[in-house]
């Protein structure tokens, strides 16, 4: 728990567990010519669940604890519950945290651990037992109250970190990294225990990952970060199904979306090192600074009679599918296949896409609408009217921004 209250102090079951909204208005953090957060603005609807995520040293955990009090703003301001916390003292806040190392008491017992922070707060005894009656009941753990942390599997551990949560009866809980000590089988059951416990207990959770299936599975809202800056934020189906950028479609995903050199010819756009076929209408390379980056996911590539010509490098059998990796041109592409793909590795083989292919600029990584009046310019024929009709998907639904309404995989999370 956080920080200590000095006078006594008899909370009250009506402060407990009612979500509260979480406002970031430009908030910065820097450390000389570290800048850890830029310029984050971000909501965290009452009751949600919100996942920071993004990869090592791009600002999540500072965000986290701006958000807790631990660190200070350098700019901007903080709200929790529409009250300006921006310079209140972390246990003013109304926020539990729980960390990646569960920062247990090693002399203390389960039941001791997890009463802490309601002693230090000087909380009455009838109603600290209340509470510990409650989270006991809500995690399953009566049994383990007596033993010292020692005594403990990991798993348990963590169910202990997070009693000292619960009991905090705080409207806003904090997590850091909490299931990255456990081994992949437990991290699953851990991820649906604490979404299940958020949704019941109905606080709002602000948790910070590297895990993009942590933040897929778990989250409400998904805050991708690169470099001390929000990428881009959303459901964790917009963010799958509509990157924003190219950085976004190369982060979520396993494996992540195929990202690939696209190169202009006369009869549409190939991927670089190849004849073609076209997988999208020639676009203005110039309005794209010279060089585009094709998009597609794995899943959205099937093995055909025609399409792209590619050479198999290596088949990864995972059970319900097989990732098939192929040589095309400059790109290696990663096609998902159903059941046991059998390709030997040297076999040439065609990959067919089923839906169309997303476009990136070069330069700045930026999601590009695919232009169908290049096509009226008389850039050459729609890829599908070419003697590969078969292979580029039907563009000429797309709207303006390029997206051609919701993917098929998106579905899975929705
Ligand atoms: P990880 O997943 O590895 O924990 P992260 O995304 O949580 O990374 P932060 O821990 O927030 O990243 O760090 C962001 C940047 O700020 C890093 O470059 C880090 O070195 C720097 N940083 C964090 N804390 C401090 C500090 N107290 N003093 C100086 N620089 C810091």
């Amino acid at each position: 728990m956080l920080g200590r209250q000095p006078a006594e102090r008899a909370e009250s079951r009506n402060d407990a567990t009612t979500g509260a909204e979480i406002r970031l208005q430009g908030v910065s953090r820097a450390w000389g010519d570290t800048h850890a957060v830029c310029e984050v603005s971000l909501t965290v609807p009452a009751g949600s669940f919100t996942v920071l995520l993004g990869p090592s040293g791009c600002g999540k955990t500072t965000c986290l604890r701006l958000v807790a009090g631990l660190e200070t703003v350098t700019a901007g301001t903080i709200e929790i519950g529409g009250r300006d916390v921006t310079h209140l003292p972390p246990a003013a806040r109304g926020v539990a945290m729980v960390f990646q190392s569960y920062a247990l008491f090693p002399h203390l017992s389960v039941a001791e651990n997890i009463l802490f922070g309601l002693r230090a707060r000087r909380v009455l005894a009838a109603e600290r037992k209340r509470r510990l009656d409650r989270a006991v009941e809500i995690l399953g753990i009566a049994p383990l109250l007596g033993r010292r942390p020692a005594q403990l599997s990991g798993g348990q551990q963590q169910r202990v970190a997070l009693g000292r949560a619960i009991v905090a009866e705080t409207p806003v809980c904090l997590m850091d990294e909490p299931l990255s000590n456990l081994d992949a089988q437990l991290r699953a059951e851990m991820r649906r225990e604490i979404l299940a416990l958020q949704r019941r207990i109905g606080l709002t959770m602000l948790y910070v990952t590297h895990d993009q299936t942590e933040a897929m599975s778990m989250a409400d809202q998904v805050v991708l970060m690169r470099a001390g800056r929000i990428e881009q934020q959303g459901p964790p189906a917009t963010l799958y199904a509509d990157p924003a950028t190219r950085f976004v479609a190369g982060f979520i995903g396993t494996p992540p979306m195929n990202l690939f050199p696209l190169q202009r010819t006369p009869r549409g756009m190939v991927i670089a090192g190849t004849d073609g076929p076209p997988l999208l209408p020639a676009q203005d390379l110039a309005a794209l600074g010279g060089e585009a980056i094709g998009g597609l996911r794995p899943e959205h590539l099937v093995v055909a009679d025609r399409g792209i010509p590619g050479t198999v490098q290596h088949a990864e059998y995972l059970g319900a599918d097989t990732i098939l990796s192929c040589r095309v041109g400059a790109a290696d592409l990663l096609a998902r296949l159903p059941g046991r793909a059998m390709h030997p590795i040297g076999s040439r083989v065609h990959l067919r896409p089923t839906a169309p292919v997303v476009l990136f600029d070069a330069d700045d990584g930026a999601r590009r609408a695919i232009h169908a009046a290049d096509r009226a310019r008389g850039a050459g024929p729609a890829p599908a009217a070419t003697d590969q009709d078969d292979t580029a998907p039907d563009h000429t639904g797309s709207d303006d921004t390029g997206s051609e309404g919701p993917d098929p995989a998106a579905k899975a999370f929705a």
